[in-house]
């Protein structure tokens, strides 16, 4: 299926004058199928993080071709929204464990684990806390609430303190939610958080029964979140989940840590 985004002209990664300057970023309209748009820079240190990214994308565009697959109704024939962010990780997941596994080079090995490593901590630790600033601010304004800037700073480095432990929060952490998007609804990284979740526990079914997760992916908008998840093996109700995604974070870092005791 990925081979045929490629041969099929649906990957865009030529440099052109004019071109949108965003990393990679999937798109589609209705039954017209995805497109992946992609920019190599020249400032990437190698291709390992690009390689991430375009995988990520492929994954968005695969949940589209899925969804397609049944036309009809054609509002319904594309991916479910909050839960978009499912197959697009769990194609990381797999790109990380296949490249683990086909190269011997430890430098190399060591890059992918720090990249794997860095875009899981990005969503299950950094989302996961901007998601709770971010929803602590909204309920503030509906309470008639006026924050100031010192609240918010340190409303922000109390939650961050705990995401992060037992990394030790550097003076400017506080005002990191400057950066935070605050206008977007609190549920907004709701999304990433669960991708990764969701993806973690799946990655291992899928090797095994990939149907379980095509037919997922098939289903589009024609059930809810809710009968999706219930679809799949991974039970969100149980904290089991989220300490498997926990647990591939930690064995990330003890595989650095090892090579880096061998190197
Ligand atoms: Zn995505």
């Amino acid at each position: 299926m990925v081979e045929q985004l490629f041969e099929t002209g649906r990957v865009d990664a030529i440099k052109r004058d004019n071109k949108a300057t965003v990393e990679a970023y999937q798109f589609g309209a209705a039954s017209a199928g995805p497109f992946v748009l992609f920019n190599y820079r020249d400032g990437y240190r190698d291709f390992v993080l690009p390689m991430f990214l375009l995988t990520h994308q492929l994954g968005h565009a695969c949940a589209r071709l899925f969804a397609e697959e049944t036309p009809e109704p054609l509002l319904l024939a594309r991916p479910n929204k909050q839960l978009s962010e499912v197959p697009s990780r769990l194609h990381e997941f797999l790109l990380t464990d296949y490249l683990l596994d086909v190269s011997e080079d430890t430098e190399f090995q060591m890059r992918v684990l720090q990249v794997a490593e860095q875009r899981l901590k990005q969503e299950l630790y950094l989302s996961g806390a901007n998601l709770e600033f971010i929803d602590t601010v909204h309920s503030l304004v509906a309470e008639n609430k006026s924050p100031t800037g010192d609240e918010l700073d340190a409303e922000y480095r109390s939650i961050l303190e705990e995401y992060m432990s037992p990394v030790e929060l550097g003076d400017y952490s506080a005002s990191g939610w400057m950066t935070s998007k605050l206008y977007v609804e609190p549920y907004r990284l709701f999304e990433n958080v669960l991708g990764v979740v969701v993806a973690a526990d799946l990655v291992s079914h899928v090797r095994s029964n990939p149907s379980t997760f095509t037919e997922f992916l098939s289903t589009g908008l024609r059930s809810t979140s809710k009968q999706h998840l219930d679809r799949l093996p991974t039970d969100l109700s149980d904290p089991t989940a989220v300490s498997a995604t926990v647990t591939r974070y930690q064995d990330y870092v003890d595989s650095i840590s090892v090579l880096i005791e061998a190197h």
